[in-house]
C-alpha cells in the first residue's frame, strides 16, 4: 500500500529532495526528476540512473513458482529466522522500520504486530497481494534509498546480502548505514563463505540429498536455481567486521547458524513430502486429462503460489532487493501470475488408447507447483500439518541451542549504526 506516512517519508533517490505532487506522479522540488507510473499498490522509487550490475533475482525463472503470491505463516527456517529478528531487532512503539530487499513482504507480514511502522523496499515488484493489500511498500535500489539521512532507528535484511557483488555490499550497507539513525540496529541474516567444522555434518546430509534425487525421490531443481544467483560476497567474519565498520556500524550481537537438523528436515523431509505431493498431482492430472478437465490444483485454485512456510532452508525466498539496477521492463508484467499448467497436452493422448489413466506430460515443474500450493493449503486447513510444522521447528531450534556459539558460515547479527 501507499501511506500518507509513507509519502512524508520519502525523498528523491538521485538527490533526496522532497517529492511533490500525486503518487502515480512524482516530481522531485530539487532536481525535477520525475518518478512516474507508480500503481496502486506500491511506489516505484529506483532510480532513472541505471546500475550496471543487474541482479539475476530480476530474472523471472526465479520466480516462476511464483512462490511469492501467497504468504504462509512461518514454520521451520523461516520460523526460526522471524523468532531471531524479533529478539534481536525488538522495535518499541516510537520506532521506524525498514525491511531492506523485502521481498513477497512475508516479514512484514508476520510481524504486523509490532507497534512500530514499517516501510519495505525491494528492487524487484513481486510482492504478495497481502502485502500490496497492507504495508508500506516501494521499488527501490538498496543502493540509492529514496530516504533522508537518519529516517530509520531499525532496520532488517533477511537473505539479501549473498546476492549481492561485493562493491554492491558496500554500496547497500553504506547507503543502510546513511538512512539508519546514530545508534539504530540492522539486523541481518546472511553468511560467509567460510564453515565451520561441524557444517561437515551439512554436507553429508546434502550428498544424501542428491543421492536421493539421482533415485528420483526428490527433486532439487528449484533449489539449485534459485541459489543460482548468489554471490557470498563474504569470506570470513573478519571479511564482515571489516566490511560493517567501514560503513559505519559495529556488530553489536551475532549467533551463528548451521542447520544439521534444519538441513535434514529441510532438504530431506521436505523434499521427500513435495515430490510425493508432485507425483500425486501429476497422478490426479493425467486422470483429470483423460476426462478432459482443466488444469488447476487439488483445491480449484489457480496453481502457484508456494509453501514459504515450508520452504527451503537457506537462503529462503525472501532473498531479494539484491540492489541493483532498476529493471529494465515495465513493472507491470512481472505481477502477473506464472502461466499455468497449459490445458491443451492434458487431452487423452491419441496414441495409447489401451492406457486411458495415463498421466499426461504434466511438466515436473507444474507438478511441484501444484505440490506447494497443497503444501500451503495444508498448512492453513490442516491442524495436523501445523502441529508436525511446529514439532519440527522446535527440534531445529536444536541447531541454534547447540551450535550459536560456534562461529560458522550462517549468522544472525544485530548492527548498531555508530554515532560519530
Ligand atoms: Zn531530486
Amino acid at each position: 500500500m501507499i501511506s500518507a506516512d509513507l509519502l512524508a517519508l520519502v525523498r528523491c533517490p538521485a538527490c533526496r529532495g522532497t517529492l511533490a505532487g500525486e503518487p502515480s506522479a512524482l516530481v522531485c522540488a530539487s532536481c525535477g526528476a520525475r518518478y512516474d507510473g507508480s500503481p496502486r499498490d506500491f511506489l516505484d522509487l529506483r532510480p532513472r540512473e541505471a546500475f550496471q550490475e543487474q541482479t539475476k533475482y530480476l530474472d523471472e525463472a526465479l520466480h516462476a513458482d511464483a512462490r511469492y503470491e501467497r504468504v504462509s505463516p512461518p514454520f521451520l527456517g523461516s520460523k526460526i529466522r522471524n523468532d531471531m529478528l524479533r529478539a534481536f531487532l525488538a522495535p518499541s512503539p516510537g520506532d521506524l522500520v525498514v525491511d531492506l530487499g523485502c521481498g513477497s513482504g512475508r516479514a512484514l507480514l508476520w510481524n504486523r504486530d509490532w507497534s512500530a511502522r514499517t516501510v519495505g523496499v525491494d528492487i524487484a515488484p513481486f510482492f504478495a497481494a497481502e502485502a500490496r493489500a497492507g504495508v508500506d511498500l516501494l521499488l527501490g535500489d538498496l543502493r540509492r534509498l529514496p530516504f533522508a539521512d537518519g529516517t530509520f532507528t531499525r532496520g532488517y535484511s533477511l537473505d539479501v546480502l549473498e546476492h549481492l557483488s561485493p562493491e554492491a555490499l558496500r554500496g547497500m550497507l553504506a547507503e543502510a548505514a546513511r538512512v539508519m539513525a546514530p545508534g539504530g540496529t540492522l539486523f541481518v541474516y546472511t553468511h560467509v563463505r567460510k564453515n565451520a567444522r561441524i557444517a561437515v555434518g551439512l554436507r553429508w546430509i546434502n550428498a544424501l540429498a542428491r543421492r536421493l534425487e539421482r533415485a528420483g525421490l526428490i527433486d532439487m531443481r528449484q533449489e539449485r536455481l534459485r541459489k543460482s544467483d548468489h554471490l557470498n560476497p563474504l569470506a570470513d567474519i573478519p571479511e564482515l567486521r571489516r566490511v560493517a565498520d567501514e560503513a559505519g556500524f559495529r556488530i553489536a550481537r551475532i549467533r551463528y547458524y548451521t542447520p544439521i537438523v534444519g538441513g535434514f528436515v529441510e532438504n530431506i523431509l521436505l523434499r521427500l513430502a513435495e515430490k510425493r505431493l508432485a507425483d500425486r498431482a501429476k497422478g490426479a492430472e493425467g486422470a483429470k486429462g483423460a476426462k478432459g478437465a482443466g488444469a488447476k490444483s487439488a483445491d480449484g485454485a489457480p496453481a502457484h503460489g508456494a509453501p514459504s512456510a515450508q520452504a527451503p532452508s537457506a537462503p529462503a525466498p525472501s532473498a531479494h532487493g539484491a540492489p541493483l539496477a532498476p529493471a529494465p521492463s515495465a513493472h507491470g508484467a512481472p505481477l502477473a501470475p506464472a502461466p499455468l499448467a497449459p490445458s491443451a497436452p492434458l487431452a487423452p493422448a491419441p496414441l495409447a488408447p489401451s492406457a486411458p489413466l495415463a498421466p499426461l506430460a504434466l511438466s515436473d515443474e507444474d507438478a511441484l507447483r501444484m505440490a506447494r500450493a497443497e503444501g500451503k493449503r495444508r498448512v492453513a486447513e490442516s491442524a495436523g500439518t501445523r502441529v508436525v510444522l511446529r514439532a519440527l521447528t522446535l527440534a531445529m531450534k536444536l541447531d541454534l541451542l547447540l551450535f550459536g556459539r560456534i562461529e560458522s558460515g550462517p549468522f544472525f547479527a544485530l548492527l548498531e549504526r555508530r554515532s560519530e
